[in-house]
């Protein structure tokens, strides 16, 4: 729920310091992800971070390029770097979208992935290294990132007011 102030404030571009909080937190979900796939090998980890980096793609191709925040500085920095790659593309296909959970399944197996391979690690030979990797990601992946969604950045966006399917789907949930 965005509060008052928040509601009144809409950012053209984010201030630097949301976007690195943003940025930081995606890093450090990687890296634990990574980190608990490499227990498997280091193909196994290289194929988990190009999986990370395709989504990233897919995401400025298919909806950055739609987006209000195209060129200018979102919450996540990708507005800007989606510009240096891509062409804009039509703002109505923004709000067209229809985005539903079965469709962020991809998102949402950069975090599930590792944490099942976590336990199962952890079933196998227990190793109080390898739960501190699995409950940091899942600390990092769900109330980490809800905090910058619901704190820092749907509050402040100009889409959310033009239309968002996405935070349609997270005020729902
Ligand atoms: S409302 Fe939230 S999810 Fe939608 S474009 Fe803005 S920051 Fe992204």
């Amino acid at each position: 729920m965005c509060s008052d102030q928040a509601k009144k404030q809409i950012f053209e571009n984010y201030p630097a310091g949301v976007v690195v909080a943003a940025n930081l937190l995606s890093a450090i979900i990687y890296i634990l992800g990574a980190a608990i796939i490499l227990q498997i090998n280091l193909w196994a980890m290289l194929l988990y971070l190009a999986f990370c980096l395709s989504l990233e793609f897919k995401l400025m191709a298919t909806g950055c390029v739609h987006c209000y925040y195209f060129g200018r500085l979102c919450f996540s920095g990708k507005g800007v770097v989606s510009s240096w790659f891509f062409k804009p593309g039509d703002p109505k296909k923004f709000t067209a979208r229809e985005i539903s959970w079965l469709a962020l399944l991809p998102d949402m197996l950069v975090v599930f992935v590792p944490v099942a391979i976590g336990i199962f690690f952890m079933f196998w030979e227990f190793k109080g290294s390898m739960l501190m990797l699995v409950v940091g990601l899942l600390i990092v992946a769900f109330p980490g990132q809800g905090f910058i969604r619901g704190a820092l950045a749907c509050c402040y966006c100009r889409q959310r007011e033009l239309g968002c399917p996405a935070e349609k789907l997270f005020k729902k949930s």
